[in-house]
C-alpha cells in the first residue's frame, strides 16, 4: 500500500485544479484517473461540441487561456489540449488508467483500492464530476423497443441516428444544441420543452456571460441565496458557443422548423403523452430573462459602462400556435428519442457514510460530514459557478486550505 497525504479521484478540471492548489501548499498527493486527463470530455462529447463559456472564462488556479481569441469558444480537442498543458505546468502527480474501486475508512484516514494497487491517505477529494451519469426518467422504460433511445454522452453526430424523425426531451443547453444540429441535418426534430434558462448569446454589445460576470451573478455564494436546494436545481443555461456568436433559443429552433411541445408526461409504447405547459414554461423563462436583462441595464446605468442600446426580446412562444398533447411516434415516423434530461451521480465505490437517501454526497461547501473526505465540482458547491471551469478553482483553494489546516493532526494507518 502506498502512503500519501491526499488522494484526489478524477483528472477533470476539478481534480487538476485541486492538485495545483495542494502543490502550492506543499501537500503530498496523488491524482487517480480511470482514463486519461479530461476523460469525460474525450469519451462523452459529441463531435461539434464547443464550450458555451468564452475562452477568457477558461481560467483555473495558476493557469488561463492566453490565446489570440479570448471571446471564442473552445472545441473539445482544444479543451483537452488546454487541460494537458495545465497538468504539465502543475507537474500533477497523476496516475492514469487507474479506476478507484473502493474508498473506506482506515485508521484516522482512508484506504483507496484501485485497479492498480492501494493507497492510504489522511484525506480524499472526490472529483469525479457533477455530470457523472445521465438522469433518464423512468417513463423511458415504457417506450416501444423498436424506438432507439440515446443519451447525450452516447451521441456523436446525426448520421448515427436511425433514419426518421427524432424526439429530443429537454431544452437546456444540450437539448437545444442537439435539436439544432439534427434539424439542420434534414431530420424532423420534435423538442419536448421543460424548465429552462433562456439567455441571448450577446446583449448590448457584449457576451451575456461578460455581463453576468460583471454583475457577480456567476460567483454568487451559497450563503447569499434564500434556498440553496432550489438554486442547485435551476436548469442549466440555454446557451451555445458558436464561432459566429449567434443565439440559439427556442424561437430560433421553431423558425428552423423544429417542433416544440410540452414536457413528456407518460409513454405507452409509441404513444407519448405531453403536458399542456409549454406556454407557461416559456413565459416563465421569458420573465426571468427580462429580469436578468433589466439587472444588466441597471448595471450599465450605474457604472456608466460602454454598451450599445438594448435589443428587444420577443416572447418565445409565437401567439396563436398550439402544441399537441400527445404524439404517436409511429404515425410521426419518429424513430429515435434522445434524453437530454440532465445528470445524476453514483458512488458505488464510496464506503464511507456520507451519502443521502438519493445517493448524493452530503456536504457543506465540499466538506462532507466525515472528516478528511471532500467533494469538489458539485453544482453550486460554494458559488453558482462551482461546476464551471471558471468556478472550480475557488472551491479547490478552500478545500486545499482545509486539508492543510488538519493535515498535521491526522495519523494515517
Ligand atoms: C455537455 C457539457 C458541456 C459543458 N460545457 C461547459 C462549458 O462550456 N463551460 C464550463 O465551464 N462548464 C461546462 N460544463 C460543465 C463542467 O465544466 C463539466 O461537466 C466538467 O467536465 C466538470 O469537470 P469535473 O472535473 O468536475 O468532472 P469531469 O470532467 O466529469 O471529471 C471527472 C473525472 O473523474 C474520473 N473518474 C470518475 N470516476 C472515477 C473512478 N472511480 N476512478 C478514477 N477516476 C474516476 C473521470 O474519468 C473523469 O475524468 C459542461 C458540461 C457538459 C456535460
Amino acid at each position: 500500500m502506498t502512503r500519501t497525504t491526499t488522494v484526489v479521484i478524477g483528472a477533470g478540471q476539478a481534480g487538476l485544479a485541486m492538485s495545483r492548489c495542494l502543490s502550492e501548499l506543499g501537500i503530498e498527493h496523488v491524482v487517480l484517473e480511470r482514463g486519461k486527463i479530461a476523460h469525460r470530455w474525450r469519451t462523452q462529447s459529441w463531435d461539434s461540441l464547443r464550450l458555451l463559456t468564452p475562452n477568457w472564462m477558461t481560467r483555473l488556479p495558476g493557469f488561463q487561456y492566453g490565446g489570440p481569441d479570448p471571446d471564442g469558444f473552445m472545441s473539445v480537442p482544444e479543451l483537452i489540449a488546454f487541460f494537458e498543458r495545465y497538468a504539465a505546468s502543475s507537474a500533477v502527480p497523476l496516475v492514469t488508467d487507474t479506476a478507484v474501486h473502493s474508498v473506506e475508512r482506515w485508521g484516522d484516514g482512508f484506504r483507496v483500492a484501485t485497479s492498480r494497487g492501494e493507497w492510504s491517505a489522511a484525506s480524499v477529494v472526490v472529483a469525479t464530476g457533477y455530470c457523472d451519469r445521465p438522469a433518464v426518467p423512468l417513463v423511458s422504460r415504457q417506450l416501444a423497443p423498436s424506438v432507439a433511445q440515446l443519451v447525450p454522452s452516447d451521441y456523436k453526430h446525426p448520421e448515427q441516428l436511425p433514419a426518421g424523425g427524432v424526439l429530443i426531451v429537454g431544452a437546456s443547453s444540450t437539448g437545444v444544441q442537439l435539436a439544432d444540429e439534427i434539424q439542420r441535418s434534414g431530420r424532423q426534430v420534435t423538442l419536448a420543452v421543460g424548465r429552462h434558462t433562456r439567455l441571448p448569446r450577446r446583449y448590448r454589445g457584449r457576451d451575456i456571460l461578460w455581463w453576468l460576470d460583471a454583475l457577480g451573478s456567476l460567483s454568487q455564494g451559497a450563503d447569499a441565496v434564500q434556498d440553496i436546494t432550489r438554486s442547485r436545481q435551476q436548469p442549466s443555461l440555454q446557451l451555445v458557443g458558436k464561432p459566429d456568436h449567434s443565439t440559439l433559443d427556442l424561437r430560433t429552433l421553431h423558425d428552423r422548423g423544429a417542433r416544440l411541445v410540452g414536457r413528456v408526461r407518460d409513454i405507452d409504447g409509441y404513444r407519448v403523452r405531453l403536458s399542456d405547459d409549454i406556454v407557461a414554461t416559456t413565459a416563465a423563462a421569458d420573465v426571468k430573462l427580462a429580469e436578468m436583462l433589466t439587472r444588466v441595464d441597471r448595471f450599465i446605468e450605474t457604472h456608466g459602462a460602454i454598451a450599445s442600446p438594448p435589443e428587444p426580446f420577443n416572447p418565445t412562444w409565437p401567439l396563436g400556435i398550439s402544441a399537441p398533447d400527445n404524439l404517436d411516434l409511429q404515425d410521426e415516423h419518429i424513430e429515435s428519442v434522445i434524453w437530454a434530461t440532465g445528470y445524476r451521480r453514483a458512488y458505488p465505490w464510496l464506503h464511507v457514510p456520507v451519502l443521502d437517501a438519493r445517493g448524493e454526497i452530503l456536504h457543506r461547501g465540499g466538506l462532507t460530514p466525515h472528516a478528511g473526505l471532500y467533494v469538489l465540482g458539485m453544482n453550486f458547491q460554494r458559488r453558482r459557478n462551482s461546476s464551471f471551469i471558471d468556478g472550480v478553482g475557488d472551491d479547490a483553494r478552500a478545500i486545499a486550505g482545509e486539508i492543510a489546516r488538519v493535515a498535521t493532526h491526522v495519523r494515517v494507518a
